[in-house]
């Protein structure tokens, strides 16, 4: 993937992705643990750094007809979760701008 430029992120829990440990998220920024990725438990973020956003792609999902944008790390380039872009139903439109990162993918990296 290249030598991107990576961000470090503070607090006191941060996120990172299993395979390279690139900082990705922090707990501050989190807003839900009650969400399903495609390999089971997935959260909820409101801001996600040092991924790389696919091209958008319309998916049918329990919520409803969701517009979404996989994303990835920018090192390793592993598939990491989806970042919401257009929700259709209107008690979903909070997740537009928001990202999914599957636990399982996730490691605590402090
Ligand atoms: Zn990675």
């Amino acid at each position: 993937m290249g030598m991107t430029f990576r961000q470090y992120l503070s607090g006191p829990r941060i996120y990172g992705c299993q395979k390279c440990k690139t900082h990705l998220a922090t707990l501050a920024s989190m807003m839900s643990r009650a969400f399903n990725g495609q390999h089971g438990r997935a959260y909820l973020f409101e801001k996600v750094v040092n991924v790389i956003e696919g091209e958008p792609c319309d998916r049918a999902m329990t919520t409803g007809q969701h517009t979404v944008r996989d994303i990835y790390c920018c090192k390793c380039g592993d598939t990491l979760g989806w970042k919401y872009e257009v929700a259709q139903e209107p008690s979903q439109k909070y997740k537009e701008g928001k990202y999914i990162l599957e636990r399982n993918l996730l490691v605590d990296v402090q």
